[in-house]
Order: structure tokens, then C-alpha cells, then sequence
């Protein structure tokens, strides 16, 4: 790491010593572009990494609302604006127990470079509270949502930050909160998105980032004359993402054999095809977070506890959460023979496991790339409603296919630039920078 990268980190590490998340993803981040500062001495004269580390602001919110028993329940809600020199701030809200401010500047740091690399008008933010929607009737979602909402409404608006889904948050919760927001500003504005169709949504946002992940994989496949056709396929999770990436993956003709839950995972050798991929939607319809029902359901293996990182396969698509794969699991994929990595989650990889992956025999595809096609089909919803048009579902996806084709192009131009041609870490943390830190130079002290 540059001399220049390391003071700014040691600073944040004085100042922030609790934020361990937050500091894992700026480590991430600083460690790849130390060429980048090397060969632009204004990165540093203009104290570009102080700027960036620092959010525009950060609000952390009581959220008091009550049970179906009458009682008062007390979460905490957050919302960091972290960079919008690109465009408004943009980022998923996540609901999770795990949720503090330091997962929300993790996820919000590493949301600026994902959103530059979409090439398009969007800057960087997250938010989220510890609220767990697991279990909670939907009277208690609206009453949280209703709740969120009356103190977020104040910070956001269509081009002032616009809060989309993240884990936790789907269609019902993000329909709760923009009847809220609607209902308290007498505005019909683009102010969420993944949205429902019928007001103001976009066609494929669901499915977008888990296509995205897929295209971008494709791409990568591509480039070394590979293709997905017979590729046998692990993934983790059983939500948004995994969904998407197992539609795109039997599409391709590739075989998905795994996915998992905070409960354990299944392996079905056959393949998750047909009516097992419309049992995915309704287990995360059903709010209980446990995949072993798939196991039972279709009389495959199912492993308490366990993730799926042991199991062979060409190509792995991490797509549950945050450092789900440790470095053991990195060491049983590279013995296993793992030709491909592609990242569906964000952060899913520990640093350890990022750094034995980097130098391991096989092609990486970090998240802040492969996973953008969400994000980026939300930008695709801001302009629709910007514009009180409805695109096809055709025109999004070959919108879509063209966003992930070119941050794929740019990470791999990026990656050959320094000399480290196919690293698609290296480039995208290159590529996403260089956008942000050049904005924001041309905008002055701001
Ligand atoms: N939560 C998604 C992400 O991590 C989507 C964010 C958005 O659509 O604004 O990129």
C-alpha cells in the first residue's frame, strides 16, 4: 500500500477504532490503487483519500413503533450520504439484526466505486436499522417502515438521495415506505426505487442484479474463449440475488447444485431448475430464512450449519452476505479446482480470503462489479420515472446487458493498464476510483 493510502488508513483506524467493517472495506479499496496515486500526485496534494473516507454526512435515527401486542419497540435507523459527485446518493436500505453504522460506511464506501463503475449518474449511500423483519406480521412491517420513514423522509428526495432494497427490504417493505413518504410530501416522485410495476417500478428489478452477476461472469468466461454451457455452478444464499443469478445460470446452460440459508445448505446434484426455482420465491416469501424445506420438499441432502465453499465446481457465486467466505473455504474451492469466483453478495470474501484468492489460479470478479446490475437498473427506474415513461422488459435487459458488458470492459482495460491484466480486483477498485477522485477534482473543495 502506498505511504500516502497508509497514513489515511492508520488516521481512520485512531479515529474510528470500533468501525472494523468500515475500515475492512477502505483497506480493500486502498490497497489496489497505490499505482493510481504513484502516477497522480494531486490525488494526494488535494487530500482526495481524506475527502472520500470522510461521508457528506451521516444520520443515525430512534425508530420507536408498536408490536401487535400493543408494545412499544425501540430500533435505531441509519442513512449515510457518503459521496454524490457522480449524481444523487444511491444505495440499498438493509434490515438485519447484524446492522450497525459501521456495516452501513462499509456498505456505502464500497457502494461509491459500484455505482462509477455503472458509468452512470449515480453517487454513493446506504442505510439500514438492526430492525429483523424475520417472523414480524405485516401490520408490524408497515408500523417499522411507517416509522422509518417519518424521520428518512427529511434527508432524501429524486435528486437528493434515493434508497432502494438491500437485504431485509423487498417489494412490501419498500411499497410501506413509499405510501409513507407520498403521503407526508404530496409528491409522486422517484424518491425509492424497486418499486412495484404498477407505480412507478421498473421491469426487471428484481431479477437485475442476479442477471448482472451473470452477465458479468459471462464476460469474463469470454474473454478466455470459456462460455457457461455445462458449467457446474455453486451459489450461496436463497434471496434476490441467488434467484436471479440461478434463472440466468440454467438460461446459460450451466447446473446450479447449491444454495443456502443462515440454517445451513442443500446440494442437489440434479440441479435447481423448473418448479425448484419458483420454490426459492416463496421461501423468501415465507420470512423464515431456512432452506433445509427445499430439502425436505425435494428429497436432497441437506447440511446443518454448514456453507457450501466444500462442495466441487467450476464457477462460485457467493451471494449471501457479508464475509460468508472465509479463507479455509477460499483453500477448499482452489483444491477443489475452482476455475471462477464471481461475487453476488456484497463483501462476501474476508480480506484473507481475497488476498489467497488474488494469488490463487483462478479468475476473481469483486463484487463492486459483478453485483452493479441492481443498482444500475434502479438508475434505469429513476429515469423512467423521471420521464413518466414505462420501458419494455427487453429494453431493460439489453440496457442492462450493455452496463455490465462495459464495467466488465473497463475493469479488464483498467487491470492490463497496470500491468495486471485479468485482475479484475485490482481494475475495478482502479476504474471505480479514478471516476470518483477526477469528479471531485473538477468540482473543487465541495
Ligand atoms: N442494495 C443493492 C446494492 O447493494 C441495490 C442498491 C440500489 O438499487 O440502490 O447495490
Amino acid at each position: 500500500m502506498s505511504a500516502y493510502a497508509n497514513n489515511v488508513l492508520e488516521m481512520l483506524k485512531g479515529k474510528y477504532p470500533w468501525e472494523k467493517e468500515y475500515i475492512q472495506s477502505v483497506s480493500e479499496v486502498f490497497k489496489s490503487i497505490t499505482p493510481v496515486l504513484d502516477s497522480n500526485r494531486e490525488y494526494q496534494s488535494n487530500r482526495i483519500l481524506e475527502q472520500l473516507v470522510e461521508p457528506d454526512r451521516s444520520i443515525s435515527f430512534r425508530v420507536p413503533w408498536k408490536d401487535d401486542q400493543g408494545r412499544v419497540q425501540v430500533n435505531t435507523g441509519h442513512r449515510v450520504q457518503f459521496n454524490n459527485v457522480l449524481g444523487p446518493y444511491k444505495g440499498g436500505l438493509r434490515f438485519h439484526s447484524s446492522v450497525t453504522l459501521s456495516i452501513i460506511k462499509c456498505l456505502g464506501f464500497e457502494q461509491i466505486f459500484k455505482n462509477a463503475l455503472t458509468g452512470l449518474r449515480i453517487g454513493g449511500g446506504k442505510g439500514g436499522s438492526d430492525f429483523n423483519p424475520r417472523g414480524k406480521s405485516d401490520n408490524e412491517i408497515m408500523n417499522f417502515c411507517q416509522s422509518f420513514m417519518l424521520e428518512l423522509s427529511r434527508h432524501i428526495g429524486a435528486t437528493i438521495d434515493v434508497p432502494a432494497g438491500d437485504i431485509g427490504v423487498g417489494g412490501r417493505e419498500i411499497g410501506y415506505l413509499f405510501g409513507m413518504y407520498r403521503r407526508m410530501n404530496k409528491s409522486f416522485e422517484g424518491v425509492l426505487t424497486g418499486k412495484g410495476i404498477a407505480w412507478g417500478g421498473s421491469y426487471l428489478r428484481p431479477e437485475a442484479t442476479g442477471y448482472g452477476v451473470v452477465y458479468f461472469a459471462e464476460e469474463m468466461l469470454k474473454n478466455i474463449d470459456d462460455n457457461m454451457d455445462g458449467k457446474v455452478v455453486t451459489v450461496s444464499g436463497f434471496g434476490n440475488v441467488s434467484w436471479g443469478v440461478v434463472k440466468k445460470v440454467n438460461e446459460l446452460g450451466g447446473k446450479v447444485i447449491t444454495l443456502s440459508g443462515p440454517d445451513g445448505f442443500i446440494h442437489d446434484p440434479d440441479g435447481v431448475t423448473g418448479e425448484k426455482v419458483d420454490y426459492m420465491l416463496k421461501l423468501r416469501l415465507s420470512g423464515n430464512d431456512v432452506v433445509k424445506d427445499y430439502a425436505d420438499r425435494f428429497k436432497v441432502k441437506f447440511y446443518p450449519g454448514e456453507r457450501p465453499w466444500d462442495i466441487p465446481c467450476d464457477i462460485a457465486f457467493p451471494c449471501a452476505t457479508q464475509n460468508e467466505l472465509e479463507l479455509d473455504d477460499a483453500k477448499n474451492l482452489v483444491k477443489n479446482k475452482v476455475k471462477y469466483l464471481v461475487e453476488g453478495a456484497n463483501l462476501p470474501v474476508t480480506l484473507e480470503g481475497m488476498e489467497f484468492l488474488e494469488n490463487a489460479d483462478i479468475i476473481y470478479g469483486p463484487a463492486k462489479a459483478c453485483n452493479a446490475g441492481g443498482v444500475a437498473c434502479s438508475c434505469f427506474e429513476m429515469a423512467q420515472n423521471a420521464n413518466f415513461m414505462n420501458w419494455t422488459e427487453d429494453e431493460v435487459d439489453n440496457k442492462l446487458h450493455q452496463v455490465m458488458k462495459h464495467i466488465h470492459d473497463q475493469c479488464y482495460e483498467a487491470s492490463a493498464e497496470f500491468n495486471k491484466k485479468g485482475n479484475y480486483v485490482f481494475g475495478a477498485n482502479v476504474a471505480g476510483f479514478r471516476r470518483v477522485a477526477d469528479a471531485m477534482m473538477d468540482q473543487g473543495l465541495s
